[in-house]
């Protein structure tokens, strides 16, 4: 089925869907996702596609498996098995699907529509672009790299975002050793030559280094054995530590690690400039260095894309750095457009907003004072509609009255202590310093999507039952809960077949066993099992032969 082309003012071609399989009187919405990453794929495979009518859009045809591109860098993982075409998804879904290999350049909220443009050639009007309208748009267009303005950045450094960054960084590190090796240099030139940057002590700089010196140390140094002694590995981070987002002990054993493996860990040095031969960093004690380099990987954090900041100017989010959503993962200030994953962030609601909505609605009694029981009776709603309250009850330092609302359950003198407006305010005075952003991640971007299917599945039932948990005010409609996230862990692969994991807890593992859970973690986790083979099998083929040196 084409879909029908009518000519629209402004050069534009609109795409206008005609429905001819639908029963008189009855049209689906048009739901139009974009992006085929974490998020976006996580939630088509989860959406009942009988439901509604799909139209995804993303420039690039298939989703990548990103815990793995570290690996793809080096060979270790070929790219093709990190990859799974988006159509190949949706064709085993069944349902209606449509994909448009385009990327949205705007969002017009004001007439539902967006703005795409293809870069495969153009239609009659000259300019590949195309409009397509909504019912309801999911955005899940992911970050971009972040320079940080860093002059330099951008023309000398590759990123690691993508499955092209993986491939080029690869030939790159075959490069500097041909070039090293070449008759004509002296030493200091193989040196600059081998001296390998990484920018960023977060996870992927991290497994970046470790993968790299595994490379060289395990592959690379039997084959260049007259320049092996010139490599360098620098890791450089701007905060006093490497994996500060994970526990201090990863975190020590990380940069012990790389310290016996020769990485040379720079912390507290931040990035200034960089040109074509020459890497220039900052610290308040050593002022600017500048050191010579054959290749730099910039690793530091992401942005908003240039869209979506546009985007945001127009719904009154121009103040913000990222996409506000709600914790129903709708975009605030702007009906029927969602936004889940890397390029958007949930506003979490303040208790201290709500305060007397929350009294009104726990003062079953009317009295105007509440009792402990009364508060413990709402206590769980409470947890749902703002996480920070059960992570604060949980936390040692509670105030007085905080504390009486969590031990007076049972008690009958203390059940019968009475609260007035102002007590309870102060019993939740500190709560709403507990709201945490959540991490930019494939597990938080896959748990949104899931979440965001389930609501569209349960659309209509919802509409026609509108009860939340609390209701305040202008909120009811929704009986969803609000998404929450479950963290179920984190590793860091420090190389030579190790790896720390954090698991939910505090449980901190490292070493080889990790290691081992993570080979089973990432290939349980594959998106097919014509990935899962491919991945298993690249694993074996690098045990017994090693990893591929051509490129
Ligand atoms: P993405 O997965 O980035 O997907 C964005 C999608 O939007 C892409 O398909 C893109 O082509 C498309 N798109 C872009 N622009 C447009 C446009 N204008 N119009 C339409 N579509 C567009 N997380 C973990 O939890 N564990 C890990 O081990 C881990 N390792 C990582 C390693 C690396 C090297 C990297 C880069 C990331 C890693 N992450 C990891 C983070 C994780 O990949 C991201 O958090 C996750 O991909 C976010 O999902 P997303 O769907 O929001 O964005
Ligand atoms: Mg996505
Ligand atoms: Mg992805
Ligand atoms: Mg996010
Ligand atoms: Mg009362």
């Amino acid at each position: 089925r084409r879909p029908r082309q009518t000519s629209s003012g402004g050069g534009l071609v609109a795409y206008a869907d005609s429905q001819p399989d639908q029963p008189q009187g009855f049209k689906k919405k048009k739901v139009v996702v974009l992006g085929t990453g974490w998020a976006g794929t996580t939630f088509l495979r989860n959406l009942d596609s009988k439901l509604y009518d799909v139209q995804v859009i993303s420039p690039r045809n298939y989703f990548a498996f990103t815990p793995l591109l570290p690996s793809v860098t080096c060979g270790t993982v070929e790219p093709r098995s990190v990859v799974e075409p988006i159509r190949r998804i949706l064709e085993k879904k069944g349902g209606d699907f449509k994909f448009w290999e385009a990327e949205c350049f705007k969002i017009d909220p004001a007439n539902k529509k967006i703005h795409c443009r293809s870069n495969m050639g153009t239609n009659l009007d000259g300019n590949g672009e195309f409009l397509v309208d909504y019912d309801y748009l999911v955005v899940a267009v992911g970050a971009r790299s972040n320079t940080f303005n860093t002059p330099g950045v951008t023309e000398n450094c590759h990123f690691l975002k993508e499955v092209e960054d993986a491939q080029k960084i690869r030939r790159s590190v075959m490069d500097c050793f041909e070039k090293a090796s070449l008759p004509y240099l002296n030493e200091e030139e193989r040196k600059k030559n081998l001296h390998f940057v990484v920018v960023g002590g977060g996870p992927t700089g991290v497994e970046f280094a470790a993968e790299l010196h595994d490379f060289v140390t395990e592959d690379l140094s039997k084959l260049y054995p007259s320049i092996q002694h010139l490599v360098k590995i620098s890791l450089i981070e701007a905060a006093d530590h490497i994996l500060t987002m994970f526990d201090k002990r990863i975190t020590n054993f990380a940069e012990d690690k790389f310290g016996r493996d020769g990485i040379d860990v720079k912390t507290g040095y931040k990035v200034v400039k960089v040109s074509k031969d020459a890497i220039t960093m900052q610290n308040p004690a050593t002022g600017d260095i500048t050191v010579p380099y054959g290749m730099a990987v910039w690793s530091t954090g992401i942005g908003t894309r240039p869209f979506v900041v546009d985007f945001m100017k127009q719904i009154g989010q121009a103040n913000r750095r990222v996409l506000a959503t709600d914790e129903w993962l709708r975009v605030r200030e702007c009906d029927d457009v969602y936004a889940v994953g890397d390029c958007a962030t949930i506003n979490q609601r303040r208790v201290m907003e709500d305060i007397s909505e929350i009294f009104r609605v726990a003062d079953k009694d009317k009295s105007g004072t509440l009792t402990v029981k009364e508060i413990q009776d709402i206590l769980e709603d409470i947890y749902v509609r703002y996480p920070q309250v059960k992570l604060y009850m949980k936390s040692k330092q509670l105030n007085g009255i905080a504390d009486l609302i969590r031990t007076g359950k049972g008690d009958t003198e203390k059940e019968s202590v009475e609260l007035s407006i102002e007590e309870f305010k102060k019993a939740l005075s500190l709560v709403d310093s507990q709201v945490k952003n959540l991490p930019a991640t494939a597990q938080v971007a896959a748990q949104q999507g899931q979440y965001l299917a389930t609501c569209f599945n349960k659309m209509q039932t919802a509409e026609e039952n509108p009860e939340g948990p609390i209701r305040i005010r202008g909120e009811g409609r929704h009986r969803f809960n609000p998404f929450r996230y479950r963290h179920l862990g984190q590793f860091a692969p420090l190389g030579g077949e190790q790896t720390a994991a954090q698991l939910p807890g505090d449980w901190v593992s490292i070493g080889h066993s990790s290691q081992w859970l993570w080979y089973s973690v990432y290939a349980t986790k594959q998106i097919s099992w014509r990935t899962r083979a491919l991945v298993i099998s690249d694993w074996g083929r690098r045990f017994i032969f090693g990893r591929d040196s051509s490129g």
